[in-house]
This record gives structure tokens, C-alpha cells and sequence, in this order.
């Protein structure tokens, strides 16, 4: 394939991810956005196998065919409600591969634009003189700490999605300052890689993707279980940058251009997740800077006396309501009851019920989880409605469903400054007429806080797995 092929096939690969990314921001436009991504990547994947003086297609495919099977057993099996665990093992790969890239360019003599076209590899690094050169070993080093700060982020923030690691903050005393030393040592290196001899650097940048994977530990380690969605999109932030720098590296304009989009897209989202979560940015790009954690009190703590209530007498309760809410919530993915739940909502408003669902933006287990089960169950998307606009209409509601959610709906975020997720906006759930928890018992959410929404007054708790019991409404209904 000639250049210019191949830069027509790059660009219109950098067009296809733009019309992708702006494609999944909207629930009806995203199985449309995925398939551009997909085109995409498969352009870029040919048009650079494809590149004239490309020859290890031996050891492309004994890497690529491999991966590529076991990619799509993994995607095809994995759970909805594990699918963050899979983004963030996924973004670490992307770490670790800057890593790679960053020490075989460094290594093999000539670095740059070797490892995508090869063409400079015979020129030897003496080919890239004063500014260049010193920009080519800024891209190795800055690419490599960010490669490995994310690769040990990541598997940090997998051990804490899957459960393998306490989801409670890890607050290790003058942890700021332990920071603050990481960062400088890693200054510190990096002049003394520059400062090596040509052929020499290689031991710094090995103690620099160290010193960045002790910090990526350090800062994720320090995050609370509430505030994880934003790491794990700030992860994926990194991730992107980290893909570029590789890009950089290796003179390969679409890796540029690609790892950017990923990282200004990932950025956009961690703020966004910030502000809806009313926490400071750089708070948690800090691990947790100006937080100090707050203290979840013992289980069992928050006392009161429970009431229940039981599948039947929910849906005359229901069938009574003028206005019924349904926040659906983590549990109601792992009992995947969406379906039942929107057979529940067209009877109710065949009756004249006004039914709408109230999406809290951390709901479930990754962005966006409650409106894919929702729509994957054919709910009307008209009547979900998310947090900020729905809250100061609450009160109008007689019903509140609360299924298989918990910190969402916490009452503490907003009372109780010393808790963990203080200043977290929920869904004030508590005051609509009646609040129906469905969970199957008393256990606390993700955030690892009692809820003392379960000892309000209005409340009422209907123990079970949410499918069981949504389908025992169904049927009363019915
Ligand atoms: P929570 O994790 O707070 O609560 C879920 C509740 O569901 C549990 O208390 C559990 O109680 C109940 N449950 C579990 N299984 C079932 C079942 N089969 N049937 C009925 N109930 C069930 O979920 P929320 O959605 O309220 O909040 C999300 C939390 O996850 C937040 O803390 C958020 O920060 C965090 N998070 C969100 C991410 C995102 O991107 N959305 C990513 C990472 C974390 P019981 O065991 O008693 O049944």
C-alpha cells in the first residue's frame, strides 16, 4: 500500500472513531456508533498491516488471531454487571502496551517511526540529533510513566470492581506527601534519563515505570468505593494518552489521533461523572486530595425498626398510585428484571399510571448501565428521566420503587457529613408518598454505608431477588 493510501485509509479510520464517539452519546444512535468504531479499527488494522515494508505477518498473526478469539469469547460471556471489570482490565493492557513500546523504541537503536513502518531502524539513533532527539526521549519517558501509572491503575480498579480488593479507601498517613515524593522522584528520573549517555537510560526508565506503577497503586488504592465510576473513567482517559504517547513513539499518526480522542472523551466523562457526583476533579485525579475518606459507620449502626411488605399487596399499591417512580439500581441487573419491570410499567399505564424511571448517573455498575437494560427491555425513552431532572418532582409521586438499589437512594449523602459519600446527590426518594425497597436483605451497597432510607417511616421493604418478586407483581396484576 502507498502512503498516500495509506494516509486516506488513516483518515478516514480518525473519521469513523469521530462519528462513533458521537454515535454512542445517544441511546438510539449507539449500536450505529459501535459499528463505525468497529469499521474503523478494522481500516486502521488493515492499512497498517498493509504498509510496503511491513514483514512479520507470522508474528502479527500468531498474536493477533489468538487475541482476537479469546477477545470475542470474553465479550460474548462476560455479564453486564461485570462489564467495568473487563473496561478496566482492558484499559491496563493499553498501559502496559505504551510500556512495551516505550522501551523497544528505546532500546532498538533508531526508535523513532521503527516499530510502525520500520523505515528509521537502520538509521540508528545518532539520526535523531539535539531536538529531536530530546523530543523523541520525552515521548519514551512520559509515555512509559503514563503507560505504567495506568497499567497498575487499572488492575488496582479491577480488584476493586471484581471484589478481590476492599472498595473502602486506603488511607495511608502523609499519603499526599508520599504522592508529592513519587512525582518528584519521577522528575527527578526522567533528567537523569535525559542526561544518559545515547545508548544508555534504559535502568531509569526501568526504575521510572516502577516508581509510575507504585504511584498508579497509590492513587487508586486511596479512592472510595462511591467514587469509582469516575477513576474508571479517568482510566480510561489515561488509557487513551497513553496509546498516543505510544503514537508518538512509534510515528503512527492514527495512534495519535485515536488515543486522544480516547483521552479527551474519557476526561470529558470523568468531569462530567464528577459533577453529577459533586466531587472536585482533581480530587480524585489526586487519589482522594482534600477528602478524608469519611467514616462509614458499623453495620447496623443506623438502627430503626423495618417494615415489609409483600409481592401482592405492592401491586394493589401500585394499581391505587396515580404516579408511580422506579429507580432501578444495581440488583436489578444482577436479577436482570428489567423485562418483567417493563411489562409491569405498560399495564400500569394502560390502568392511567403515570410510570417514569429515575436514572441516578453512578447507578449500577458502569455509565450508562441502567438505560442500556431499560432499552434492551424496550422501555420507552421518554419516560426515563434522569437525576437532576426528575428529584424536585418527587414529591408528586405516591410510589417510589427502589429495586436493587441502595447508595443511590441514600439519605446519609445529603444528612450525614462524616459519611463516605457525603455530598454525593442521590434520588430523594423519601419524599414521594410511599418508598417500596426491594433488595434481599439488609446489606449495604458498593459504597459499603448502611442506608437509613430502610428505617424512614414511608418505607417499606419487600425482601427477595428483584426478579422473583417483580415477577409476583406482574402477576397480581395481571
Ligand atoms: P448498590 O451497589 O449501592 O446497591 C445494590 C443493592 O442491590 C445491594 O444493596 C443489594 O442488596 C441489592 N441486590 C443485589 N442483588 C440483588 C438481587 N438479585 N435482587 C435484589 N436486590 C439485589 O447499587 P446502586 O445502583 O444503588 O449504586 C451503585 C454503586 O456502585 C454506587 O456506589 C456507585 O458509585 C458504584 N459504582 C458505580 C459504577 C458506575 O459506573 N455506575 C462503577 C463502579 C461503582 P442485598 O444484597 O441486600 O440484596
Amino acid at each position: 500500500m502507498t502512503t498516500e493510501l495509506r494516509t486516506i485509509a488513516y483518515i478516514a479510520a480518525a473519521v469513523l472513531f469521530i462519528l462513533s464517539l458521537g454515535g454512542l452519546s445517544n441511546q438510539e444512535t449507539a449500536r450505529r456508533g459501535n459499528l463505525y468504531g468497529v469499521l474503523g479499527m478494522l481500516l486502521a488494522l488493515l492499512a497498517t498491516a498493509a504498509h510496503e515494508s511491513f514483514g512479520g505477518y507470522g508474528v502479527l498473526a500468531a498474536a493477533a488471531i489468538p487475541a482476537a478469539i479469546l477477545g470475542a469469547i470474553l465479550a460474548s460471556r462476560v455479564q453486564m454487571t461485570a462489564m467495568p471489570q473487563l473496561v478496566a482490565i482492558l484499559h491496563s493492557f493499553v498501559g502496559a502496551a505504551a510500556v512495551l513500546v516505550g522501551f523497544a523504541t528505546h532500546l532498538h537503536a533508531g526508535g523513532h517511526d521503527q516499530g510502525a513502518v520500520g523505515e528509521l531502524v537502520a538509521q540508528g539513533k545518532a539520526a535523531l540529533e539535539g531536538a529531536e532527539h530530546a523530543v523523541h526521549l520525552i515521548e519514551i519517558y512520559v509515555g512509559v510513566c503514563i503507560g505504567s501509572l495506568t497499567f497498575t491503575g487499572s488492575v488496582i480498579a479491577w480488584g476493586k470492581l471484581q471484589g478481590v480488593i476492599t472498595s473502602k479507601p486506603l488511607m495511608l498517613p502523609a499519603r499526599h506527601f508520599l504522592n508529592v515524593l513519587l512525582l518528584a522522584g519521577l522528575a527527578f528520573m526522567g533528567f537523569l534519563f535525559f542526561d544518559a549517555p545515547a545508548s544508555g537510560g534504559a535502568g531509569w526508565l526501568l526504575w521510572a515505570t516502577l516508581v509510575s506503577g507504585v504511584l498508579g497503586v497509590h492513587l487508586v488504592m486511596a479512592i472510595g468505593g462511591a467514587d469509582m465510576p469516575v477513576v474508571v473513567s479517568m482510566l480510561n482517559s489515561y488509557s487513551g494518552w497513553a496509546a498516543s504517547a505510544a503514537g508518538f513513539m512509534l510515528g503512527n499518526d492514527l495512534l495519535i489521533i485515536t488515543g486522544a480522542l480516547v483521552g479527551s472523551s474519557g476526561a470529558i466523562l470523568s468531569y462530567i461523572m464528577c459533577r453529577g457526583m459533586n466531587r472536585s476533579f482533581l480530587s480524585v485525579i489526586l487519589g482522594g486530595f482534600g477528602t478524608e475518606g469519611g467514616v462509614a459507620p458499623a453495620p447496623g449502626a443506623v438502627g430503626g425498626e423495618v417494615r415489609t411488605i409483600d409481592a401482592p399487596a405492592t401491586a394493589d399499591l401500585l394499581r391505587a398510585s396515580r404516579k408511580v417512580v422506579i429507580i432501578p439500581g444495581y440488583g436489578m441487573a444482577v436479577a436482570q428484571a428489567q423485562h418483567s419491570l417493563a411489562e409491569i410499567t405498560r399495564l400500569l399505564r394502560d390502568r392511567g399510571v403515570t410510570v417514569k424511571f429515575a436514572i441516578h448517573p453512578v447507578a449500577g455498575r458502569l455509565p450508562g448501565h441502567m438505560n442500556v437494560l431499560l432499552a434492551e427491555a424496550n422501555v420507552p425513552y421518554d419516560i426515563v428521566e434522569e437525576m437532576e431532572e426528575i428529584n424536585a418532582h418527587l414529591p408528586e409521586y405516591d410510589v417510589a420503587m427502589v429495586i436493587g438499589a441502595n447508595d443511590i437512594v441514600n439519605p446519609s449523602a445529603l444528612d450525614d457529613p462524616s459519611s463516605p459519600i457525603a455530598g454525593m446527590p442521590v434520588l430523594e426518594v423519601w419524599k414521594c408518598g410511599n418508598v417500596i425497597v426491594m433488595k434481599r436483605g439488609m446489606a449495604s451497597g458498593y459504597a459499603g454505608v448502611d442506608n437509613p432510607l430502610f428505617y424512614r417511616p414511608n418505607t417499606l421493604m419487600l425482601f427477595g431477588d428483584a426478579k422473583k418478586n417483580v415477577d409476583a407483581i406482574l402477576a397480581a396484576i395481571r
